[in-house]
């Protein structure tokens, strides 16, 4: 077939199937760590179960399945998710606590060229053929008497220890997209070893940045984060692996390079107005000592300030950078440092708010459960980003439903009643359902 002259412009669509499949696939090639013979469910169906409870958000949805199955002899993750046996709750933990994390890694990198060949990548670019990937620290399990292997382990002088895991996530972003882009997260956890030295969210961002340049060689990267990272250390690992940073640096924080920047006459200064009257004021400038030893780092600063139509300056931030600062550039970067709070709000607190469930139902393990858990989570998670952002049936469905909790409800519902043959016949049903809510409303 010959291609349109558009067609290597145009933003392709990814659908269920494909991301499915995808899944599928990567759960099909996990090694299987246990005596054969003995499985009465595969890996698959493990895994598979327990990433549709984490897709539906609802911990109950593999054993309401199961249910199904028996009155009608077929269900939903059977016609959908293309599980052949669903195990029970306590079989799926079983299985998964022994999974390796790492067999998931290949699912968040199959995922993000899948989004890159369908054009949907190309509108994050944040300068051309940079992409900036915001990471961040966040402790997902904290408890006194729940713990495995992997737990940090925190002693308190009253005798008592908490347990805790974490992770370092990571997450491609755009200030002008709702949307965010997860990678592999690196766990911030113990070894095997067992607890001799605490992991720390530092040292996993060390593991976090070159394992990202890895599996992304000739991706163009920013990495921006808060400023315990803008130090030399984390720096200087940043350009070893040939990735560009973007790390917010407070003046106290910077006590050397303020008073460098202070000594300046006039620094270079850009300004924008919005259509409120504000002012967003960028100060740079090129080619500072970040600290006052010998072998400091040089870097590009930036300062930012929003000043209300009154004059009143309502908002600062300050970063480093190794990109050279211009007055072509200067607001973008500004820009792209201010969003990184998108880190927190889209994914932290959506995976821990909006029902994914993330800490309490599925027990904790004894090796890889607690953190397995967490990635099916986040696979779950970028699966509906990916939705959001090309899938033209569930945007159609997100314009009809309220809000996303709205349209997730009805979904569970239906997969009670109802069994799909496809994804498509799903969609329809909630759109059906929608369009007859709508008429209803009408005729009242
Ligand atoms: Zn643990």
């Amino acid at each position: 077939m010959k291609k349109s002259p558009l067609a290597h412009t145009q933003k392709k669509h990814l659908n269920f199937d494909a991301l499915r499949s995808s899944l599928s696939q990567c759960f099909n090639s996990i090694p299987e760590h246990r005596v054969q013979g003995r499985c009465q469910h595969t890996l698959h169906d493990s895994m598979m179960s327990a990433f549709s409870c984490m897709f539906f958000q609802d911990p109950s949805i593999a054993e309401f399945q199961r249910q199904v199955q028996e009155s009608k002899n077929n269900n939903n993750l059977h016609t959908l998710f293309k599980v052949q046996s669903i195990p029970k709750d306590t079989q799926l933990r079983d299985v998964i606590d022994n999974v390796s994390s790492e067999a998931l890694r290949p699912v968040f990198k199959t995922y993000f060229h899948q989004l890159q060949r369908a054009k949907q990548l190309e509108s994050f670019q944040i300068l051309p053929n940079l992409y900036m990937c915001a990471i961040d620290g966040v402790y997902h399990h904290s408890s006194e008497q729940v713990h495995c292997k992997q737990c940090l382990t925190k002693k308190h002088s009253n005798g008592t220890v908490t347990y805790s895991h974490g992770v370092l996530l990571g997450a491609f972003m755009h200030p002008d997209k709702r949307q965010v882009i997860p990678v592999m997260p690196e766990p911030i956890a113990n070894s095997e070893t067992g607890y001799i030295k605490q992991d720390c969210e530092i040292n996993a961002a060390k593991r976090f940045i070159a394992q990202l340049k890895k599996d992304h060689p000739r991706l163009g990267v920013l990495i921006t984060g808060d400023g315990l990272f803008s130090k030399a250390p984390m720096v200087n690992l940043v350009l070893e692996h040939k990735m560009h940073f973007l790390f917010v640096a407070k003046p106290d924080d910077h006590k050397y390079m303020t008073q460098w920047l202070a000594d300046y006459k006039k620094l270079p200064t850009y300004f924008v107005k919005d259509l409120k009257g504000r002012e967003h004021r960028y100060t740079y400038q090129n080619k500072v000592p970040l600290n006052g030893k010998e072998d400091a780092p040089w870097v590009n600063y930036i300062r930012y300030e929003l000043i209300n139509e009154k004059g009143k300056t309502t908002y600062t931030n300050s970063w480093v950078t190794d990109i050279t600062i211009d007055e072509h550039n200067v607001a973008k970067l500004g820009k792209a440092g201010r969003c990184r709070w998108k880190i927190e709000n889209e994914c932290f607190n959506t995976l821990k708010n909006q029902g994914y469930h993330l800490n309490h139902n599925f027990g904790h393990g004894k090796e890889n459960l607690s953190h397995n858990m967490y990635l099916l989570t986040l696979l779950a998670f970028f699966f509906h980003q990916i939705f959001e952002l090309s899938d033209p049936d569930y945007q159609l469905c997100r314009q009809r439903y309220v809000n996303k909790i709205a349209l997730w409800e009805t979904f569970r519902t239906l997969i009670i009643y109802f069994i799909f043959e496809s994804w498509g016949e799903a969609f329809s049903k909630l759109l059906e359902g929608r369009a007859n809510a709508k008429v209803n409303k009408k005729n009242k």
